[in-house]
């Protein structure tokens, strides 16, 4: 099981999280929301091969936190993973654009003087912005789009500048959605829950609800899921390589 985006410092229990995973052999990408918990989130790591940590700088902290940017270069050669990071094109961040944008592209732009990371990153009604974002940093490596709701055009650009998909539960349950997936290369294609944020059957989604977005995807693919479950894990060691 591979869960691509998940905020495992952000659960009640992190550490007890962390070991249940292992436990229930998830693959997870844990992503940070600011270079602040890099250190911490990190440790939940240790010992774990299967937990990769990325280094984060979300869009819906990037008004309040600006500051914090000296510390994302501090941080960023001890990892090959960066995210959460991205633009929100939401109204109620409409305040902090010019600070999401410039704090978007100075990270692509890290990324790409480092040789490249895989890059885990949030586009709400800002798909366009962000691609434009990729475009002007060749170089930058790998980007993934978590939770992708945009349109279908926008989608088509995504896969032409080489971007990959993280599918959460979610997306395979909407018309829409699903309408997307059938459309991204299944190559390119990981799963993930972008717990605890998003509730599943009343609760927090943890790591190993990922099954629900391969049940998902299984629907959709018409595949067997453990069809499914051997393509994404694919793909996630062809993205990460045998190392962490
Ligand atoms: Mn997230």
């Amino acid at each position: 099981m591979i869960d691509f985006h998940v905020h495992l410092d952000l659960y009640p229990q992190p550490a007890e999280i962390a070991r249940a995973c292992e436990q229930r052999k998830v693959m997870v990408l844990s992503v940070t929301t600011t270079p602040a918990a890099w250190r911490g989130t990190l440790a939940l790591a240790a010992g774990r091969p299967h937990i990769w940590t990325a280094l984060g700088f979300h869009p819906e902290v990037s008004g309040e936190r600006i500051a914090d940017l000296p510390w994302f270069d501090h941080y960023l050669p001890e990892t090959r993973f960066v995210g959460e990071v991205g633009l929100d094109g939401s109204p109620h961040l409409r305040s902090s654009w010019n600070q999401q944008l410039m704090v978007f592209q100075y990270v692509l732009r890290r990324c790409a003087e480092h040789g490249g990371r895989i890059i885990s990153i949030h586009s709400r009604r800002a798909e366009r912005d962000v691609l434009d974002c990729l475009q002007a940093a060749p170089g930058c490596g790998t980007p993934i789009l978590h939770w992708y709701s945009g349109s279908v055009a926008e989608l088509r650009r995504a896969i032409a500048l080489g971007c990959w998909f993280s599918v959460g539960p979610a997306m395979t349950r909407t018309q829409k959605g699903a309408a997307l997936i059938q459309i991204m290369p299944r190559d390119r294609v990981l799963t993930e829950t972008d717990g605890p944020f998003v509730e599943l059957r009343g609760r927090a989604a943890m790591p190993w609800d990922v099954t629900t977005a391969v049940e998902g995807l299984s629907q959709i693919w018409q595949l067997p899921g453990n069809e499914v479950e051997r393509i994404v894990e694919a793909n996630a060691r062809r993205l990460v390589g045998p190392t962490r």
